[in-house]
């Protein structure tokens, strides 16, 4: 369904961006991914994916707090591939403290990568879509963005913001082929969560798997994980022709939480 379209995926060499990567390799697209850490891992799966389809995998690095290297990163895919056709913003980063003792570089750090970001992918990554008359933007928000939770606020705020900035981006394109869309996760067992699985268990003095239930047990009515393949599948739908007049949503996977 996407052979000949490129998919720049930000925190793509972990976690949930590795899954959706995954899934739209599946589908043909090449695939920029973007990320810290081991990237040889990442990059296999996502060509082994991708192998029915002979598609691309390229690599850049940029740090997503810094505008410069999002801008060479746009470039980047550019010279690689022509274009950027979907544009996955997932990049992010968490820290849990009350906002009183929340520190100041934490903040910027979470709205610079979690929301300003994406401002700067949009910005560089929609005249190539606008041009081209097809475009996928997908903002990879949370359950977050939706509803609160306490000791969360620098993530609840971004998280927020980059609901409000899906649908200024869905309303100012309305007309044209591209849209912009947010999904919004519940817990997922990624290197992210499992930071505050650890913090849990340790605190309470319980085990891993006692944590984990109890970190359900307090959001998440189906008391279970959403899996990056299933968050893989849904960028997969926003990407196909069926929805072509989906427009700002902000579509949860949450197993019931924000239903409460
Ligand atoms: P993760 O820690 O597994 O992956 C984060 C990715 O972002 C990694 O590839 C990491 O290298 C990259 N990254 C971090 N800082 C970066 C920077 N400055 N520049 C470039 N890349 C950077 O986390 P995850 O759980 O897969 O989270 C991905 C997204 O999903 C985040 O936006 C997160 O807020 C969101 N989310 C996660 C959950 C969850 O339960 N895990 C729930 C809702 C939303």
């Amino acid at each position: 369904m996407l052979n000949g379209k490129t998919a720049l995926v930000t925190g793509s060499t972990s976690g949930i961006g590795l899954g959706i990567a995954k899934a739209l390799a599946r589908q043909g697209a090449n695939i920029v991914l973007n990320g810290f850490g081991d990237v040889d891992g990442p990059r296999a799966e996502v060509l082994a994916a991708g192998q029915a389809h002979g598609m691309r995998v390229d690599y850049h690095g940029a740090d997503m707090s810094r505008a410069a290297e999002i801008e060479d990163m746009l470039k980047y895919s550019a010279r690689q591939f022509g274009r950027v056709d979907i544009l996955v913003n997932n990049a992010g980063i968490q820290h849990v403290a009350s906002v009183q003792d929340f520190p100041v570089e934490k903040w910027d750090a979470i709205i610079a990568i979690n929301l300003s970001s994406a401002f700067h992918t949009t910005r560089l990554a929609l005249p190539g879509m606008l041009a081209a008359n097809w475009g996928r933007i997908i903002n990879v928000a949370s359950v977050h963005g939706l509803v609160a939770s306490a000791q969360k606020s620098a993530y609840v705020a971004a998280k927020h913001g980059i609901v409000g900035l899906t649908k200024v981006t869905a309303l100012e394109n309305a007309t044209t082929g591209v849209t912009c869309n947010a999904i919004c996760p519940g817990w997922v067992l990624t290197p992210l969560v499992q930071k505050q699985v650890d913090a849990k268990a340790a605190a309470l003095g319980v085990s891993n798997e006692e944590a984990k239930k109890l970190l359900l047990g307090e959001k998440e009515p189906s008391m279970q994980f959403t899996t990056p393949e299933e968050l893989g599948e849904l960028a997969v739908f926003f990407c196909s022709p069926a929805a072509n007049n989906v427009r700002g949503v902000a579509w949860n996977m949450d197993g019931g939480w924000a239903a409460q």
